[in-house]
Parts: C-alpha cells; sequence; structure tokens
C-alpha cells in the first residue's frame, strides 16, 4: 500500500510564494513516512497553476489548483471549504502550513472540521522510526516541548513557524503533476472586500534573514533613518520595540516581541532597545543577535552575542559604510 501524501497548503503574497511555503514543503519532507509523496495546493481566485513549477522544484510531487472567485483574497471560509475539498481528493496524513497569520486562521478551522489534533508553531521535526517528534517553543522562548500525534490516522495539522526550518534547494529538472479540483465559490457568512496593506519594506519581517530593529532609544521617527540605511544596506528588514511603537516612531506593524511579531532571523540588530522580557519573547530564538546601547548594563546585552556600547548614531553610520564598501 503507498504512504497517504502529505499536503502542503501554498500561501502567496504579492503574487509571489512566501518562503514558509517551501520551509512547510521541507518540514513535510521531515515527517514524511519514507515513500510518502508530498501534494501542494494552491488556492486563488485565477493564475493559482502559474506557482505549480516553482513547488514541484522545492519538492511537491502533485500540484491542486483551486480557482474561484471567493478565493481572490484570505476569506477564512472560502479558503476552508476549498481546502476541505481538496482533502477529500487526497485524504492525507497531514496538512501543513506556515505559521503566519493565515495559518493561524486557517489550521484551528481545518482541525474543527476535520476533528484531527493540531500542533502549532513547529520549529525542528524528527522522525524517530514511526514516531514523528515535533518540537515548539513555549513561554515566550524560555522553553522548548516535544509533541507527537498520539493518533497515527491523522489527519495531521501542522503549521511551521517562519524562518526555522530551512528550505529545499530547489530542482529545476522536477515535476509535478497538476491536477484541478472543482470547488465552486461558496455563499459566505462575512465577506473580506478588501486589504489595505500598510506601507513596509521591501523585505518581509517575519521573514527577513537580517532585522534591524529600534527602540526608544532611536528618539524619533527620523531616527528610523540610520537603521532603515543599514538594513538597505544588509538587504533586511526593519523592525522595534514596543516602545518605539507607543512612543509614535514607527507603526505597530513592525513591533516585535511578545504582543508584536515573533522573527527568527540570522542577524538581529537591536539599536537603543533595552531588552524588556516582553521584547525577548519575539526575538530571542534569532540565530546572531547583536546589541548596540549605550548603557553597558542595559538586559539587552544578556542575551547578546555581540555587544557594542556606544550611541546609535553614531555606530550605525560605521557599520552601514563598512557593509558597503564589502
Ligand atoms: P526602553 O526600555 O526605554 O529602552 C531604551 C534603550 O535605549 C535604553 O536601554 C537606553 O540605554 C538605550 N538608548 C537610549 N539612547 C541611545 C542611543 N543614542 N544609542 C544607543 N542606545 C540608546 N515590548 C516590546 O518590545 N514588544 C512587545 O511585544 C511588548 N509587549 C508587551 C506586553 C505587555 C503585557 C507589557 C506589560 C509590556 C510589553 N512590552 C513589549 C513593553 C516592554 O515591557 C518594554 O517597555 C519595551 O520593550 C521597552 O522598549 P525599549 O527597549 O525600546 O525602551
Amino acid at each position: 500500500m503507498t504512504a497517504r501524501p502529505i499536503l502542503v497548503v501554498a500561501e502567496t503574497r504579492g503574487g509571489k510564494l512566501r518562503q514558509v511555503t517551501f520551509e512547510a514543503i521541507q518540514a513535510a519532507q521531515l515527517a514524511a513516512e519514507p515513500g510518502s509523496p508530498i501534494a501542494a495546493v494552491c488556492l486563488g481566485a485565477a493564475g493559482a497553476k502559474a506557482f505549480a513549477d516553482e513547488l514541484a522544484s522545492c519538492g511537491a510531487d502533485t500540484v491542486y489548483v483551486v480557482e474561484n472567485s471567493s478565493l481572490g483574497v484570505y476569506q477564512p471560509e472560502a479558503y476552508a471549504a476549498s481546502l476541505l475539498e481538496v482533502v477529500k481528493n487526497v485524504a492525507p496524513q497531514a496538512i501543513f502550513m506556515g505559521h503566519t497569520a493565515l495559518g493561524r486562521d486557517l489550521a484551528p478551522q481545518l482541525a474543527a472540521k476535520l476533528q484531527a489534533g493540531q500542533i502549532s508553531d513547529v520549529t525542528a521535526i524528527e522522525r524517530r522510526g514511526n514516531e514523528v517528534v515535533f518540537t515548539r517553543p513555549l513561554y515566550a522562548g524560555k522553553a522548548v516541548e516535544k509533541k507527537a500525534f498520539t493518533d497515527p490516522g491523522g489527519p495531521w495539522i501542522v503549521t511551521v513557524r517562519p524562518n526555522n526550518i530551512a528550505a529545499p534547494e530547489p530542482d529545476l529538472s522536477r515535476q509535478a503533476q497538476i491536477i484541478d479540483v472543482a470547488c465552486p465559490a461558496p455563499s459566505l457568512r462575512a465577506v473580506v472586500r478588501k486589504v489595505v496593506a500598510k506601507a513596509s519594506g521591501a523585505v518581509d519581517l517575519a521573514e527577513a534573514k537580517i532585522v534591524v530593529s529600534g527602540g526608544r532609544g532611536v528618539r524619533s521617527a527620523e531616527g528610523f533613518r540610520p537603521l532603515e540605511e543599514l538594513a538597505a544596506v544588509l538587504g533586511g528588514a526593519v523592525g522595534a520595540s514596543r516602545g518605539a511603537c507607543d512612543a509614535g516612531y514607527c507603526d505597530y506593524a513592525m513591533q516585535i516581541g511578545q504582543t508584536g511579531k515573533v522573527v527568527t532571523p540570522e542577524i538581529y540588530i537591536a539599536c537603543g532597545i533595552s531588552g524588556a522580557i516582553q521584547h525577548l519573547a519575539g526575538m530571542s530564538g534569532s540565530r546572531v543577535i547583536i546589541a548596540i546601547n549605550k548603557d553597558p548594563e542595559a538586559p539587552i546585552f544578556k542575551v547578546a552575542d555581540y555587544g557594542i556600547v556606544g550611541d546609535l548614531f553614531e555606530v550605525l553610520p560605521l557599520l552601514t559604510e563598512e557593509f558597503r564598501r564589502m
């Protein structure tokens, strides 16, 4: 008997597949029984098929495509209805998606409708014989727990934290079978009419490999300029502490921490941020933390791998200049 597939929900933004989709494919491969195919599902009002090649190159064996007029933007009920249709066709062992705003909304809906178990915000996966062990952080990253599903039949629902499981290397010679799934637009009880995106930098904060973050120490909206310059040179994104957001220096969309975004970049550069526990909750999983603070006693230095005691307005232009030369 062939092993049941793992289904990965592809997520797009600005006409592109989000990086976390590829990471979810890799996560699915880590969890898969030997021989289990990986299936991906793309939803959209039109043109969803265009992503099939990219999904195939990163490991999808089959790409299911659902297109109808209700799927142009994320509509919770419409997405859930379409996915349930795909699940009927695929009978997957598990359904994987990113632990993004979309995934956090969609996964529990599916879990409830399918009477399935869910493990969220997974950062690592290990297959031990027949058991698959999922690691997820707890208590704002102070502890981790390891969990496994007790129902071998599934389906299991899993959301994967962005930037933790490396995406597979694309293999452009791979091809996937494309299967259209007919699912007419359902009548919706609540409709998202329009999504108005706030202006943000070119790099998505949640998926950025480098984050340059500012706190109350930047002193003003204008004070973010040197951070933006460094982020532009490094190809990173700009984040902020709640202190900076509360002071009106930047938008709350940039807030990192317990009540903001959780980021796990390769490099996190904290500028003028004291290192309150609520801020650490959003960034302490970063691979390398660099802190710039003029107070040598600032708590951020306790979690930093590299610390620069100094005025951020003097240090940042020097760093930007050096990186620009490299
Ligand atoms: P401050 O604590 O004021 O620190 C500013 C730092 O800048 C100081 O260390 C100072 O030495 C340094 N500095 C000043 N000038 C310079 C300069 N020129 N060069 C270099 N360094 C300089 N906070 C978050 O960030 N994210 C959250 O999600 C969050 N959630 C919260 C939830 C709850 C329920 C509560 C109660 C609080 C939460 N907070 C959160 C707030 C948190 O407790 C802190 O108040 C906040 O993180 C402080 O922001 P800050 O480090 O920018 O400011």
